[in-house]
């Protein structure tokens, strides 16, 4: 979910852990007020201390980069203080899609029209995401899937055991997030799939309508569907 602006929960919470500056009645930049350049390593720890809900974090990265704006005008910016933030914003690019908008300035060509750290952020902005689907089968006896209240509990048990790692490490860099899946009963005679005639691995025919996105594709020939591995392999 992104937020907009701090709430109030969130500002009374980083004041009491944090504390920082109450604030007054009329304020409207509280989060600004309470930059600080001598303590971005500790705001930063705290960030990743693992405790926090999204709208603790959201409130306390803007501290951050305000912090880090006025550490590059100052002169003491740290490079790797910047490589931890900038990590963080990429995993959690959805958190913070307004503040990292905010201190891009996106319209702005001239930089010198921009913040000290406008420059740093557009780098996360270079960041795109992609969409991995990972596919399985399961072969499944009929009365669990005809009786609606055990097919759920089926589907649920499924997701369980496949997506127990909402979060997986991919290497130093990359890090893939869980987001949804679906659930499909395969049936040859509504939908396009079939067994492939040679290997009998399930196979969707991606020339005709409606192809099945995750299985094999194959084609069609003289009635007989084929998966691609064994098309190409016959046709040798
Ligand atoms: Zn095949």
């Amino acid at each position: 979910m992104a937020f907009e602006y701090p709430t109030q929960k969130a500002i009374e919470k980083l004041c009491k852990d944090l504390n920082l500056q109450k604030p007054d009645a009329y304020e409207q930049d509280w989060e600004y007020v309470n930059v600080d350049e001598t303590r971005i390593a500790e705001f930063i720890d705290y960030y990743q201390s693992g405790c926090l809900d999204d709208e603790t974090k959201f409130t306390v990265m803007i501290i951050i980069i305000g912090s880090l704006d006025d550490a590059l005008c100052s002169g003491k910016f740290e490079s790797a203080q910047w490589e931890r933030v900038k990590s963080i914003l990429i995993q959690e690019q959805d958190l913070h899609v307004n503040t990292i908008k905010y201190w891009s300035c996106e319209d702005e060509a001239n930089l010198e029209n921009c913040f000290y750290i406008t420059p740093y952020i557009r780098e996360v902005e270079k960041i795109k995401t992609i969409l991995v689907n990972v596919s399985y089968l399961i072969e499944v006896e009929e009365d669990i899937l005809t009786d609606s209240a055990k097919a759920e509990t089926f589907q649920e048990v499924v997701f369980q055991k496949l997506s127990t790692h909402r979060k997986k490490k991919i290497d130093e860099k990359h890090t893939a997030k869980w987001v949804g899946d679906s659930f499909i009963v395969l049936d040859p005679e509504k939908m396009n799939c079939g067994m492939c005639n040679n290997c009998g691995g399930w196979t969707t025919d991606r020339e005709k309508e409606n192809p099945i996105e995750g299985l094999c594709n194959g084609t069609t020939n003289d009635g007989v569907l084929l998966c691609d591995e064994c098309k190409r392999f016959n046709n040798q």
